[in-house]
């Protein structure tokens, strides 16, 4: 069936209203994190099964921990129910919701046009919000900034180091320096994004520049 709620389409066997609720929900708290004002058209497919997550997502391969995908491109996110989550992934249940709102992240970085190649930025925002703003946990560790590549390419270990980042700059710098920053280095050449990251590091603290220096 397919249930049509304002501007989001959920594509499903049996949809409960607890879901439906959960995604209107999660659509919200990350609209709200972007302080976004515009709506975004999203479809949503929730898989019951396996076969069904690998034929929806066109994921060539559908691996233990795999939940589902954003494919950006169309505004569309393809994922595990709750019930399939738990029944084919380590994972449990209640991980939907902030399951969901990771992948809704994705789509709203994307709407923003912020660059897709800083995979580190996106994934660590998309896990911020799925992590510390749905789940409300504490993240203390601080991310080790001598080794750190923001340029990075893709890896299973970008979503800790960019969590850890991205909550690293949310304490020390309000929210709005790093949209600022990411609206700023849309179209800079990879040097000026590093140049641009420095001054985000260490002007925009909150504190001011560095007091130890
Ligand atoms: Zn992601």
């Amino acid at each position: 069936m397919i249930i049509v709620k304002e501007n989001l389409s959920i594509f499903g066997e049996n949809i409960e209203e607890e879901i439906l609720k959960q995604i209107c929900t999660q659509y919200l708290t990350v609209k709200e994190f972007f302080e976004e004002k515009e709506e975004l058209q999203i479809r949503i497919i929730l898989c019951s099964n396996k076969e069904e997550l690998k034929f929806f997502s066109g994921l060539d391969e559908i691996g233990e921990s795999t939940t589902g995908r954003a494919i950006i491109s169309e505004n569309i996110i393809v994922m595990y129910t709750p019930k399939a989550i738990e029944e084919n992934t380590p994972k449990k249940k209640e991980n939907f919701r902030g399951i969901l709102a990771h992948e809704i992240t994705h789509l709203f970085y994307n709407k923003r046009g912020y660059p897709q190649k800083l995979q580190v930025i996106n994934e660590g925002l998309a896990s911020y919000i799925q992590w510390v703003v749905v789940n409300k946990k504490e993240f203390n560790e601080e991310p080790d900034l001598n080794n750190f590549n923001l340029l990075q390419e893709y890896s299973r270990n970008i979503y800790k180091e960019g969590l850890y980042l991205i909550n690293y700059l949310i304490k020390k710098a309000e929210k709005s320096a790093l949209f600022e920053f990411l609206e700023k280095i849309k179209y800079f050449k990879d040097q000026e994004i590093l140049m641009e990251f420095n001054k985000l590091l260490d002007i925009k603290l909150k504190g001011g520049i560095n007091q130890d220096d």
